[in-house]
């Protein structure tokens, strides 16, 4: 199983064998394997996430920031 970050699913994806579209041996005999998302990026199997967003967490869609602002004061008489 490979872990790659895809940008365009803005996370990392866990990508099986059957996802490999590409494998080859660099010339320093290091492993390139370039798999497909499951949106159809092509990922590399090492590929992180930019460093911009390092440290950032995403926040989950459709998290709401606050509830309904209607709060009724009742004042005694
Ligand atoms: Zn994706």
């Amino acid at each position: 199983m490979f872990a790659p970050h895809c940008p365009r699913c803005c996370r990392r994806v866990l990508l099986g064998t059957r996802r490999i579209v590409h494998f080859s041996w660099s010339g320093e005999g290091e492993r390139v394997v370039t798999l497909r998302c499951h949106c159809g990026e092509l990922l590399d199997s090492g590929q992180g996430p930019p460093p911009a967003i390092d440290g950032h967490q995403p926040m989950e869609p459709g998290t709401p920031l606050n509830g309904p602002a209607t709060q009724e004061v009742t004042q005694p008489p």
